[in-house]
């Protein structure tokens, strides 16, 4: 079932992305994202502490199609929504979040596990508002952001993720974008945010910048194939387009590890079975 990324592939795929038809100026860095989290390379860190969340959903604001994914958007002019503790020294502000999803329920991920990858990946974008005053500063510099990644894996419906998936179709265009008001997206997060890797990292999508804190969860949440669908039945391109794209396989290739080393919480492997399937009641 797990399916490795050939080269071949993975141009095939690129030439699908509207983001990645230009050759890019990525940086010569050596910590780009995304990566294959190899989990009996990791190394357990005791000092890791448990994940602080506080998420205020009167500061969701509104939800948009880029033409790449779409996002949620948060007021982050104030730390009423915010990330603490994990491996951070200091406190992030949520700004957005958003998925990466493939074609079919057999990839999509942008970061995998010991090759495993899962048909989506949830990134929630927060930056460092001790040490920035704008996510535009925060963006390009060091321990400037903290994205947590959490794996989707098909199972039951999401509750929780249902209100995103009903406003979908309201921004089946590129460009396009509705209100989008008082969202919990703790909701979305795994019952167990205790287990995560941690590394340093990149951006995924342009500039690519290397500013990022990953914090990947061990513990997927469960979503429906119908919901996963209707994340598929969005387009890349606008309502002018005459050839129009659907919006599938939007996560960039893996990189080169160049030798990080991937921290872990716990002793613990990937989450899969646990009792508790994650997402916490919305
Ligand atoms: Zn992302």
């Amino acid at each position: 079932m797990d399916c490795l990324r050939t080269k071949e592939s993975a141009e095939k795929i690129m030439n699908l992305h509207p983001m990645w038809q230009e050759p890019l100026e990525v940086p010569g860095g050596d910590r780009q994202s995304p990566l294959d989290i190899v989990a009996r390379k990791s190394v357990f860190d005791s000092q890791l502490k448990p994940l602080v969340t506080d998420y205020d959903p009167e500061t969701c604001q509104q939800i948009w199609n880029n033409g790449y994914s779409f996002i949620v958007e948060y007021d982050d002019t104030t730390d009423k929504s915010t990330l603490k503790g994990g491996p951070l020294k200091d406190q992030y502000r949520l700004c957005q979040f958003h998925f990466h999803w493939g074609e079919t329920n057999d990839w999509g991920s942008e970061h995998t596990v010991d090759r495993r990858l899962f048909p989506s990946e949830l990134h929630l974008v927060h930056w460092n508002s001790e040490k920035y005053s704008l996510f535009e500063e925060a963006v390009m510099e060091d321990n400037g952001l903290a994205v947590i990644g959490v794996f989707l894996k098909v199972g039951k419906r999401h509750e929780g993720l249902q209100k995103l998936v009903d406003a979908l179709p309201a921004i089946r265009h590129k460009g396009s974008s509705v209100e989008f008001n008082r969202f919990d997206p703790a909701c979305l997060l795994p019952s167990n945010t205790d287990d995560y890797w941690t590394y340093p990292g990149s951006l995924t999508t342009p500039p690519l910048t290397e500013s990022v804190n990953w914090i990947v969860m061990k513990q997927p949440i469960e979503v429906s194939h119908d919901q996963l669908a209707v994340f598929r039945s969005l387009l890349f391109t606008s309502a002018e387009e005459e050839v129009q794209k659907s919006m599938v396989n939007n996560f960039r290739v893996q990189q080169p590890l160049r030798g990080r080393t991937v921290r872990s919480s716990s002793h613990r492997p990937l989450l899969l079975h646990s009792l508790s399937a994650g997402g916490a009641v919305c």
